[in-house]
């Protein structure tokens, strides 16, 4: 890695800035109801502790407007974060300013603070230099370990780095890139590329630029069926982005010029309505009722694709088969889980709803690598550079 990594600092007695990525999900009471982001940050914290740093941990939650919104205060992440650490968080009552300045200065070593959601200041999204500047008199290092936000230029990200001499990485950011990176650069073959999901846009062009890394290319979920439409398959009321048909035939197109076979789906299960109570068939794509949706894929894509599974060695995979959500339309999500699983292969899988199902069937302690991130793991299969992660690397 061409960046340095907190364990190469000496952050002893020292008040360290950690980004982490603690934009967790929470119940109408403000109850946290999924801390795997919070928990994926404890290595670098405890690592921190450890060394007798003063640690000062700061994240956005949510999209506040650019000012300070109840609902989305870090209150509920400083008390969940207490009861894993097993010690006092201090939740700051904002980001900047002169009182948060007088507590980080007041800090012990070994202590924690939270700052306040850092999307109380618009700045922050405006990659700010003056308000990263009000960030960094806080502390004496940098660390991000927050690669979900890395494909962002702001200001606890990309700003901020300019004003230390010494910018790090954290161990999540670390791992993060050690398995995305290997997938990209080295993976062991065959290897797999799995897309799903209801949106085709923005996966595009990771699809384009992941055609000359991989062997296979799998498509299933909601934007399967702007491909069969550009095929020519009359897919009835079926998501479609028909501005990206063209697209879709450049992806096919570009993936037969480089030999890499791709799966779509032979049959689907559709319904009459987006609803769980729908009527639903199944039925091969050559004959999509008109007035009917596909909603997941159907049992003979779910052995084929099974079969484009065997042997291969490593599998990348984002976005759903289908509206898993909903009981009648997960079998498909949840077979490929299983078809992954058993082949045995490295599989390496991001994005939220994908990282939901995999949790959701059981079988997260089989995948080998389930990625914090949605858009900065699309961005990086994408070819493009990360904000976030060349900003540590500049220094
Ligand atoms: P994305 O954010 O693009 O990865 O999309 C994830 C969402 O796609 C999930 O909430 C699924 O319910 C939804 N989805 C997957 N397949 C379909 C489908 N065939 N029709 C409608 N929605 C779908």
């Amino acid at each position: 890695m061409d960046f340095k990594s907190i364990d190469q600092l000496n952050i002893q007695g020292k008040r360290v800035f950690i980004r982490v990525d603690f934009n967790v999900p929470m119940d109408e009471k403000g109850n946290v109801t999924d801390d795997s982001r919070i928990q994926a940050a404890l290595p670098t914290i405890n690592h921190a502790l450890k060394q007798g740093a003063k640690v000062i941990l700061a994240s956005h939650l949510g999209r506040p407007k650019g000012k300070p919104e109840a609902q989305y205060s870090l209150g509920p992440v400083a008390r969940r974060l207490s009861d894993l650490l097993k010690k006092e968080v201090k939740l700051a009552p904002d980001c900047i300013g002169p009182e948060v300045e007088q507590m980080a200065l007041a800090m012990v070593p070994g202590e924690v603070m939270l700052l306040e959601n850092l999307r109380f200041h618009k700045e922050e999204e405006k990659n700010d230099l003056p308000f990263a500047q009000n960030l960094t008199r806080l502390a004496e290092s940098y660390i991000n370990d927050a690669f979900a936000v890395s494909h962002r230029a702001h200001a606890s990200v990309e700003a901020i780095t300019r004003f230390f001499k010494e910018p790090a990485a954290g161990f999540l950011m670390k791992e993060e890139l050690h398995y995305l990176n290997k997938v990209m650069e080295d993976p062991a073959r065959p290897l797999v590329a799995i897309f799903g999901g209801a949106k085709v846009s923005g996966k595009l062009e990771v699809l384009k630029n992941l055609a000359s890394r991989v062997d296979k290319i799998i498509i299933g979920g909601g934007m399967a069926f702007t491909f069969l439409k550009s095929m020519g398959f009359s897919v009835g009321k079926s998501l479609v982005e028909e501005d990206l048909l063209g697209t879709a035939q450049d992806v096919l197109k570009t993936a037969k010029e480089r030999g890499v076979k791709v799966y779509l789906p032979v049959d689907c299960i559709v319904a009459d309505r987006f609803d769980s109570s729908a009527q639903i068939r199944i039925t091969p794509v050559q004959e999509i009722p008109q007035d009917w949706m596909g909603l997941d894929i159907g049992p003979a894509t779910s052995v084929l694709f099974g079969e484009a599974l065997q042997g291969t060695k490593t599998i990348l995979w984002n976005g759903p088969m289908g509206a898993f959500e909903m009981e009648p339309f997960s079998r498909g999500t949840f077979e490929l889980i299983r078809h992954i699983v058993g082949s045995g292969a490295i599989s390496v899988v991001g994005g939220g709803d994908t990282d939901l199902a995999v949790h959701k069937s059981g079988e997260a302690g089989r995948i080998t690598y389930i990625s914090t991130a949605g858009g900065a793991f699309l961005e990086l299969l994408e070819g493009k550079k990360l904000p976030g992660v060349e900003a540590l690397k500049k220094q």
